[in-house]
């Protein structure tokens, strides 16, 4: 893999630390610059590959198919919501961060009956507590966890929840928008739908959400969506019929993604990418703390995608000077969106490696420098 020196991007953009959309490779971006009407024999052979590609990385190329839909992951998420709890179902979230709130949120307007189970966001959901749920109420139908909930970064015990939904006979709904290509499921846990995107782990460019459904599960989901466009039922059954999307497909986003499946296979599949993700994660977070950092979450908790970072208690330390330095260095980072903590966030996926994160590192100790600011400690000392 070549990767470009520090700071800069192989087409000599600033670097994305972010959750993405996120740093490309350029040959992935290359694979765009054409036109591709959406009847295309190159383009519909290029889909045809992506889903059962998509499905095999999953390791259920057998029991499962894969459901494109256009748009952003929250446009899967709601296709997968919408489509597989009926009408007269009631859908259970386990809600520990931003994304939870949100599917609950499109169940709500959807009009589907919900109920709760809610943790902290710095801690991960507990399969007890879905499991006394589940018991407590028999009208509850289907489950929803998110595998890495990336308002803190912290890693949900998607497999043990799992179990505990199936030995009650409900059905589960996974957002693994964040971790799909980096971390996956063992191959025992039952999931009629998990939904994941273009523009995270796998390295592609924003347009296209997936969902990868039981095929029982999308054969039974006929007529029990409510909207047109996010209608997984019909958007599959058009598939099998014709090959063709519904309506007009993201084309230039499925080709730069079929390059990042190359890449993404190129590198050693899931493993492959998650252990690099994993190298950058531990450099960063060896670093930020001997600048004085504390990370929101313990080392057994935090899923290596993206780092939670407690604000710096020094009063010269002023959040958005630090951010607009890191980004004139050629680092872009995120801000928080914790409610529990003031904290800001950085990404260790995308076409990043160690070389980058060390040079993250080194940028964000120059800006603490011309801040004056001589350590990163929070208030209150966390993990
Ligand atoms: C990124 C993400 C989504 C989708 O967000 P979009 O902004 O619609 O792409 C959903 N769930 C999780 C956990 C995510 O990280």
């Amino acid at each position: 893999m070549s990767i470009a020196p520090t700071g800069k991007s192989e087409t000599g953009d600033p670097l994305l630390l972010t959750p993405g959309p996120l740093t490309t490779s350029k040959t992935t971006k290359q694979a765009m610059v054409h036109d591709w009407g959406s009847r295309d024999a190159t383009f519909l052979a290029a889909n045809a590959a992506m889903l059962k590609r998509i499905a095999a990385m999953a390791e259920r190329a057998d029991s499962h198919v894969t459901v494109p839909v256009q748009g952003s992951g929250t446009f899967a998420v709601e296709a997968m919501i919408t489509s597989m709890v009926p009408r007269g179902g009631k859908l259970l979230l386990a809600i520990n961060g931003a994304y939870g709130v949100r599917a609950k949120k499109i169940a709500d307007i959807a009009g589907r009956a919900t109920a709760s189970v809610e943790f902290p966001e710095d801690r991960p959901v507990d399969p007890a507590a879905v499991d006394a749920a589940l018991a407590a109420d028999a009208s509850i139908t289907h489950v929803f966890v998110v595998h890495c909930e990336t308002t803190s970064g912290v890693l949900n015990p998607v497999d043990a929840v799992a179990k505990v939904v199936a030995a009650r006979g409900r059905r589960l709904l996974v957002d693994a928008m964040s971790a799909f290509g980096a971390l996956g499921l063992s191959r025992d846990t039952k999931y009629d739908a998990l939904a994941a995107s273009s523009n995270k782990c796998i390295e592609g460019v924003p347009g296209l959400g997936f969902v990868i459904c039981d095929k029982a599960a999308i054969v039974a989901a006929k007529g029990q969506a409510t909207t047109l466009t996010l209608d997984l039922h019909d958007q599959w059954a058009n598939f099998e019929k014709t090959g063709q999307w519904r309506f007009t497909p993201p084309v230039h986003a499925i080709m730069g993604f079929s390059q990042a499946l190359d890449e993404h296979a190129a590198e050693g599949g899931v493993a492959g990418r998650g252990g690099r993700y994993a190298r950058n994660c531990k450099v960063l977070v060896d670093g930020m703390r001997k600048m004085g950092f504390a990370t929101l979450l313990p080392d057994a908790l935090q899923a290596p995608i993206i780092v939670t970072i407690h604000m710096p208690a020094d009063p010269k330390f002023v959040f958005q000077t630090f951010y607009d330095r890191l980004k004139d260095l050629g680092y872009v980072i995120y801000p928080g969106k914790l409610t529990v903590a003031d904290s800001f966030r950085i990404g260790c996926i995308g076409r990043l490696d160690e070389t980058h994160m060390k040079g993250a590192l080194a940028a964000i100790a120059a800006v603490m420098a011309e801040m004056g600011v001589a350590s990163g400690a929070p208030a209150r000392k966390a993990a």
